[in-house]
């Protein structure tokens, strides 16, 4: 009879798998009610724990006795204490307090053949270590009932920094030099210029945003969400980021400032055009001037203008649709152009920006320009955008998503 443990069922290995591999039958044993905080020896530092405990629980356990375990893989929330032995689990705390397997002290398996108790103090020097037999067993040599980890006191006081580099190579040189000269603090993370970046560069290699290119996986949500199609072509949101990074790759090439030249463009825009659409309905200049300084000074559109996301843009193309929307009663020849291009090109960057915009439009034309000239032009300029943005609305509602 074969058994499979099962501690928090977060395994990405298939270790889960209830295969009977020649065996008469496979029972999966799970083991999430064994989650008893067992003891705490507060001389060596170290605590008893059933294998069934999930990480908070753990932490909720140990912290009554002013105790951490500190181990926080990004599965933390589900996986357990056996299924991290079991794995070998690192976590994004391994950088000070170590991987999962580092912090063991002793283990506690039901076997075939009996139990197995391998590891007694903190820290020994006689003989082969057989708790390296167990950890990242997955298993197949039996069950770990109880484990016997090092703990640490809870810190009085925490403190986060973040540091910029130049580039991301620069980053790792920085980490590596921590690491080697052992003066890693708690947990240490290197992030680069985030899904944007990466996506512009798979559309200049493959002509699209592939969510993977078989090494890197960009993802959004913590849960799982369709932001891809079957293809791994990213349908989370619209492309026009993408696009944008993309064009000022190719002729600027990559770096951090092209990546983001785009998004502080679309930036001023968003000033100008304040500006504009201000000035058509104050007659007095300082009024409008006052609006785009006001804009310019506030934090929010400073920090979203250089990111490297869709809010400069998809700003800076409402208030076009906007402003050449009030045009379209005039005589001025561009604005049936411009309304349908910002239009069409707001769809292409933000769905939840394109609908309310044009739910506006269409609001304030039949409340406030019923009798207007205006329909002339907005009615055959509202079919056209209809028509422009049809095709890809198809695509993207007979498309199959895929879950993770
Ligand atoms: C979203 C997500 C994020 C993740 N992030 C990380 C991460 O940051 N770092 C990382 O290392 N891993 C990560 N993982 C992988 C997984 O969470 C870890 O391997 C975790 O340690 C598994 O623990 P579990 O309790 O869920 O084990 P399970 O999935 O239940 O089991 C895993 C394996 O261990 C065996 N097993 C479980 N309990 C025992 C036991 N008591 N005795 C003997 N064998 C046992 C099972 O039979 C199985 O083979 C992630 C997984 C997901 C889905």
């Amino acid at each position: 009879m074969a058994v499979v443990p099962f501690g928090g069922g977060t395994s990405v290995t298939g270790g889960l798998v209830a295969a009977r591999d020649g065996y008469a039958g496979v029972v999966s044993l799970d083991l999430i009610r064994m989650d008893q905080l067992l003891g705490v020896d507060p001389i060596s530092m170290t605590a008893r724990l059933q294998p069934g405990m999930r990480g908070p629980q753990a932490e909720a356990a140990l912290a009554e006795h002013g105790l951490r375990l500190g181990h926080y893989p990004q599965s933390f929330e589900f996986a357990s204490i056996g299924g991290f032995a079991a794995t070998r689990s690192s976590g994004q705390n391994s950088a000070g307090f170590g991987r999962f397997d580092q912090m063991v002290v002793g283990l506690r398996v039901a076997t075939p053949i009996g139990e197995l108790v391998v590891g007694s103090s903190p820290a020994n020097a006689a003989g082969p270590d057989l708790r390296q037999l167990v950890l990242g067993s997955e298993g197949t040599f039996g069950v770990i009932t109880e484990i016997t980890v090092r703990v640490r006191t809870i810190a009085a006081e925490t403190a986060y920094e973040a540091w910029r580099f130049e580039s991301f190579i620069d980053g790792q040189a920085a980490m590596r030099h921590l690491a080697q000269n052992q003066i890693l603090p708690t947990i240490i993370r290197l992030s680069d210029e985030a899904e944007t970046a990466l996506s512009a560069r798979h559309m200049l290699a493959y002509g699209l945003p592939l969510s993977t290119d078989g090494r890197t996986w960009i993802q959004q949500e913590e849960v799982p969400f369709h932001e891809f199609s079957s293809d791994y072509v990213w349908i989370y949101h619209p492309w026009m980021q993408y696009a944008a990074t993309a064009l000022s790759f190719a002729v600027l090439g990559e770096s951090t400032s092209s990546a983001r030249l785009p998004f502080a463009l679309a930036g001023v825009a968003c000033i100008l055009l304040l500006y504009r659409l201000a000035r058509r309905s104050q007659p007095d200049p300082g009024v409008a001037r006052l609006a785009a300084i006001l804009l310019a000074l506030f934090v929010p559109t400073i920090l979203l203008a250089r990111q490297c996301r869709y809010y400069a843009i998809s700003a800076a193309l409402t208030l076009l649709v906007l402003d050449s929307y009030l045009s379209l009663g005039s005589a001025r020849q561009w604005s049936v152009p411009c309304f349908v291009l910002s239009s069409v090109l707001l769809f292409h960057t933000e769905y939840a920006a394109f609908f309310p915009v044009m739910a506006a439009v269409a609001a304030h034309a039949l409340l406030f320009q019923r009798h207007s000239g205006l329909w002339k032009n907005l009615l055959p300029a509202l079919a056209l955008i209809v028509l422009l943005i049809l095709p890809l609305s198809l695509i993207h509602i007979s498309e199959p998503t895929r879950p993770y």
